[in-house]
């Protein structure tokens, strides 16, 4: 119950916030955020109409994955470790985090064997916080360019994960600066990249990075509820 209420909130708010900026609602596609949370609960979002879910760990998707319907787009949006490519690379719509060239030669590898080719996006620390992984805005395009000439993978755009923030106006330069990269890179014309996803904004500042132009907003905690890390 509470799970439906969220959810009508949260689409009337991305809806509102596509009006405000003079964007379609299609263009803005919603993650939901489901690490940590039952496959029970992924169930109930499932038969209220989402179909996106995203999860940051490797074993939980595995094991969601089984358990939920096929037609769901899994999306990898927290740190993966090379290691674990091989599990995931098949079974995944799209890895949002992508920060070396030698992850992605993984993904490009794994992705061959699987005869798959895999959407990324590249991961960026724009606000360069210590703790946060992701490549810095300046190191981007160059990555760019090494990760397009490898098979089985292909970059169609760019994430960050923007700082904790009271005040969400606090973030918007931040996605402006994700969203101007994304413009300079996609001048470039390089090959097999394209940059049509912008993958940015968190439950407490979608709003603002749909105003700036995300394309995917990844909400957790405003669907689901807070999550409980102490099980
Ligand atoms: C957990 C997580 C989210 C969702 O965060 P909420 O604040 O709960 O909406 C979004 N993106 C990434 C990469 C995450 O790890």
């Amino acid at each position: 119950m509470v799970l439906k209420e969220n959810l009508q909130d949260t689409q009337r708010r991305i809806l509102e916030a596509c009006k405000r900026s003079g964007r379609r609602r299609e263009e803005v596609t919603l993650v939901a955020v489901s690490k940590t949370k039952p496959v029970e609960m992924l169930r109930e979002a499932y038969d209220l109409g989402i179909r996106v879910f995203g999860e940051n760990k490797v074993q939980e998707i595995t094991a969601k994955y089984e358990q939920l319907p096929t037609d769901i787009k899994w999306q990898m949006i927290g740190h993966l470790q090379r290691n674990k490519v091989k599990y995931i690379v098949d079974k995944v719509s799209m890895i949002h985090s992508v920060d070396s060239l030698r992850l992605a030669e993984t993904i490009s590898q794994e992705a061959g064997k699987k005869q798959v080719v895999v959407p990324v996006l590249l991961e960026v620390n724009v606000a360069e916080e210590e703790s946060k992984f992701g490549i810095s805005v300046r190191e981007t395009p160059s990555l760019a360019e090494q990760i397009s000439v490898l098979p089985n993978i292909q970059i169609q755009g760019l994430m960050t994960i923007a700082p904790y923030v009271e005040n969400p106006e606090e973030n918007r330069q931040i996605f402006r600066t994700l969203k101007k990269l994304s413009i300079d890179i996609a001048g470039k014309n390089i090959n097999n990249v394209t940059m049509n996803v912008l993958s940015m904004g968190m439950t407490g500042d979608y709003e603002v990075a749909i105003e700036e132009g995300a394309t995917m907003v990844r909400v957790g905690t405003g669907i689901f509820g807070a999550r409980d890390y102490t099980r």
